[in-house]
């Protein structure tokens, strides 16, 4: 696939947008588009199918946001009829917290319009998303498992849709939601818009294409597979019964404010959280098991910074608008190296630099190969001595540490000072309350600095 590279970016209002849209766009903060909007807007607003290679943090939800609207405008009618309101969109996403926040942006980009959205996801009394349905909307924002849940007790009927929008599709696959997409797309009306989002391609990605778009416009803003030129990727080398120690050490050290410690499972992340909070580290895990309940107030506090060390899980820390992250840890390795793309996507999004630390002990090395291969880059690696080793402090492995110590490590952690750009030492700020789960929530407004969104993008070769 060809990569797209826009240099002149339009304005709003060339990409033909109505004035309702533009004032919403505006209000939000948005002065020009981003360059998977510039690419996908015109291409979805003149009716075809769209298969985009863009992350979370390009601005992709509004890239397939404000043509849905805009092409559901003229249906818009301030009836209090449901029939008035059935579902015309249908906007899929792997994960509630990532439906949470697409439906945020559908509300702030729809505030002048008349038409009504609404998320519906798992993990909540499904009763209580009854009766927001019954009202009618035009556009639903789902997960795929809720979505049938609905459908099966007759809360909602899709026959009316005339688009439909896979985000983050590849994660979806990866989630195993294949059975239940192919369930729902043959609910749908044949005839229908399609746009799909996927931050890799992989060959199930380019299947999925073939079996549900028509004729789609390839879009690709950023090399697909590709990591971010502004993130500083390195590999500590380091025996899996040393990484708690190593992982405390550097958040300690490095007076980390914000990071996030991706683990592969999710014991190792409930053990992990309690592991740090145990040494002074304000940490949470997010991941299946948590309720969304835990979920949010994990992520809200993370986003607000009373939580320093966020412990996630793939499944869990995907679609998280938290796109300005500092510091990413992967204290194991992923074995699908997708998933190291999507982890290290975390950080140096929006033009700011960023960390992403892989922990990788012997038996992990076979998977790093494979991620270099993918990146197409080799990640510099470290050797790293532990001040403590674990076997110190705790009771394990006592012999590994001390032959550790004998292979010579090459480098300490660095001493704790400031960090030389302020803003690593900001806490994130929070995009949004999300206390209340449904319709009710409020208007995602957070400005995001396009200029280096676009800044981050065009950079690259
Ligand atoms: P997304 O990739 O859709 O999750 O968007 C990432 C962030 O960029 C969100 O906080 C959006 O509100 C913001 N954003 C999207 N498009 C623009 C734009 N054209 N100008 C400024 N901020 C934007």
């Amino acid at each position: 696939m060809t990569e797209i590279v826009t240099t002149d970016s339009p304005s709003f209002s060339t990409l033909g947008l109505a004035p309702e849209l533009l004032r919403a766009l505006t209000e939000s903060g948005y002065t020009t588009p981003t360059p998977i909007q510039a690419q996908a807007i015109p291409v979805a607003l003149a009716g075809g199918d769209v298969m985009a290679g863009a992350q979370t943090g390009t601005g992709k939800t509004a890239a397939f946001a404000l043509p849905l609207l805009q092409k559901l405008l003229p249906l818009a009618n301030s009836s209090t009829s449901p029939a008035k309101h059935p579902v015309r969109a249908l906007i899929l996403t792997p994960t509630r917290e990532l439906a949470i926040q697409v439906e945020e942006s559908v509300k702030a980009y729809a505030k002048h319009t008349q038409l009504r959205s609404l998320v519906v996801y798992g993990g909540v009394d499904i009763k209580t998303q009854t009766p927001h349905l019954k009202t009618g909307i035009e556009v639903l924002v789902a997960t795929p498992g809720r979505l049938l849940d609905h459908i099966e007790q007759k809360t909602l009927q899709l026959n009316q849709v005339q688009m439909l929008i896979l985000d983050e599709a590849d994660r979806m696959l990866d989630m195993g939601f294949m059975p239940d997409l192919k369930r729902i797309l043959a609910l749908l009306p044949k005839q229908r818009q399609n746009l799909m989002f996927s931050a890799t391609f992989s060959n199930e990605i380019k299947k999925l294409a073939d079996d549900f778009l028509t004729k789609p416009q390839l879009i690709e803003v950023a090399r697909s597979n590709a990591t971010n030129d502004n993130v500083t990727q390195k590999v500590y080398q380091v025996a899996q019964s040393d990484k708690e120690a190593l992982l405390i050490q550097l958040l300690k050290e490095a007076d980390a404010k914000q990071v996030i410690v991706f683990t592969k499972t999710k014991l190792t992340a409930s053990r992990l959280s309690r592991s740090l909070v145990r040494e002074g580290i304000a940490a949470d895990a997010i991941h299946g098991d948590k309720n969304q309940q835990e979920r949010i107030k994990a992520l809200d506090a993370f986003k607000a910074g009373t939580v320093t060390a966020l412990i996630a899980t793939d499944v869990a820390a995907r679609g998280l608008d938290i796109s300005e992250l500092p510091m990413v840890i992967n204290y194991e390795i992923p074995s699908a190296p997708e998933d190291y793309v999507h982890r290290i996507g975390r950080t140096g999004r929006a033009g700011a630099s960023g960390v992403a630390i892989s922990f990788v002990s012997d038996d992990e090395e076979k998977y790093l190969v494979e991620i270099e291969k993918l990146i197409k880059r080799q990640i510099t690696k470290e050797t790293v001595a532990l001040d403590k080793p674990k076997s110190a402090s705790r009771t394990r492995s006592h012999a590994s540490n001390q032959v550790k110590e004998q292979e010579a490590p090459t480098r300490r952690l660095p001493a704790k000072k400031k960090s030389a750009d302020p803003w690593f030492d900001k806490p994130y700020e929070p995009s949004t309350q999300q206390n209340n789960v449904i319709a009710t929530r409020q208007i995602n407004t957070k400005k995001a600095p396009v200029a280096a969104l676009l800044g981050g993008l065009l950079s690259r070769k």
